[in-house]
């Protein structure tokens, strides 16, 4: 399959992508940062944006740094800079978990803000972000916003991002040394059919799979506790039992990964 037609757009600055955003408003223009879901989506008819608006060339939206305790993630950093980089013990999670991120030429391509933007429910970047909450830094026509991951993933595919806004930054406010974020799924570098991530620091658990957004669980207790807790139902090919089972054994395999637990 081939897209519908669209309009290319090359935005220079985050100021001209969300001035283009606004402009193009009433022909559903899109944002293209890796093009690793959209462009899929666009090949299958489920997205047919009227303009794409490439913020790849944009200048200061790539890079990872420092600042005090925090560790702030450019959008347009990819999957495997973060693999690549050395966070050091206090963000290393954030590069250990990048092995679950689809394959090498995805990850090589695709973007910590578009995956944050894109909202799978079971996306590592999704998951990690509400673990560690993270804060999602966005530009839009007034300048910018902060908003907490908590409170940034609505539903399936669905953000508090506003059309003609774009995602900036990521920003994880605290190490998190004693993190780890596994996973089950069918192939090598398919999506999780469960994922599951925990901060012993914070007592905190993150489930992918188990609905229609990242499921926070905190304080968590023992993993089947945290799996009993669970309103699961039967889906095709996977009932609610296996599902149940996968997030038992997968909270106790996270908790196994901590380095020094
Ligand atoms: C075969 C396959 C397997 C995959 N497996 C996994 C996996 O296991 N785990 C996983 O997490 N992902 C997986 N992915 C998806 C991959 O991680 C994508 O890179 C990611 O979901 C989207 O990032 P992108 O940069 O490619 O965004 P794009 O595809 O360019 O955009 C995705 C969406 O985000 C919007 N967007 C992008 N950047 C911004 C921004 N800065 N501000 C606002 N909106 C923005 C776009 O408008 C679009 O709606 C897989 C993809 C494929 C093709």
């Amino acid at each position: 399959m081939k897209p519908a037609p669209f309009t290319y757009h090359r935005a220079s600055s985050v100021t001209g992508a969300v001035a283009l955003l606004g402009e193009l408003a009433e022909e559903e223009p899109k944002i293209l940062a890796g093009g690793q879901s959209l462009v899929a989506m666009m090949n299958y008819r489920m997205a047919r944006p009227g303009h794409l608006v490439d913020i790849t060339h944009v200048p200061g939206l790539a890079g990872i740094r420092r600042d005090g305790g925090a560790l702030r993630i450019g959008a347009l950093t990819t999957h495997r800079d973060v693999e690549k980089a050395d966070l050091g013990p206090d963000f290393a999670v954030l590069s250990r978990t990048m092995r679950w991120v689809g394959h090498l030429p995805i990850r090589t391509r695709g973007t910590v803000g578009g995956s944050i933007a894109h909202a799978d429910a079971t996306a590592e970047w999704c998951l990690l972000a509400v673990l560690l909450d993270a804060v999602i830094v966005v530009e839009g026509p007034a300048g910018r916003r902060d908003v907490a991951a908590g409170g940034f993933f609505l539903g399936p595919f669905t953000t508090a991002l506003e059309p003609d806004e774009v995602i900036v930054e990521i920003v994880f406010p605290r190490p998190a040394p004693r993190a780890a974020l596994t996973e089950y799924a069918d192939r090598r570098g398919d999506f999780a059919v469960v994922a599951a991530g925990v901060d012993l620091d914070t007592e905190s658990v993150v489930l992918g799979g188990v609905g229609s957004v990242p499921v926070a669980v905190r304080p968590a207790g023992s993993p089947g506790e945290v799996a009993d807790g669970l309103d699961l139902r039967d889906e095709p090919g996977v009932p609610a039992s296996y599902r149940r089972g996968l997030v038992r054994t997968l909270v106790a395999r996270a908790r196994e990964e901590v380095p020094d637990a």
